[in-house]
């Protein structure tokens, strides 16, 4: 029973650093930062990517431009 609990555990441990490897190539430097300064996010009008940085936010959503800010969230 514990080494079928090691066995998972080295399994889940596995699976999680081949997930990390393969879902954030690495960087030079080391960014500490919570938010990536590389992230993308998605104009909640258009569905165009863009950094966040330069995206606005309103009520948890973003914008690629002022324009669309404006209208708000294309309703589908
Ligand atoms: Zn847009």
């Amino acid at each position: 029973m514990g080494r079928l609990f090691l066995l998972f555990i080295v399994v889940m441990l596995a699976i999680w650093l081949l997930r990390r490897a393969l879902a954030g190539p690495r960087r030079p430097g080391g960014a500490a930062d919570a938010a990536a300064p590389g992230e993308l996010v998605s104009c909640a009008h258009c569905g165009v990517n863009l950094p966040r940085p330069e995206a606005r936010s309103a009520g948890g959503r973003y914008f690629c431009s002022e324009e669309h800010w404006r209208l708000g969230p294309r309703e589908r």
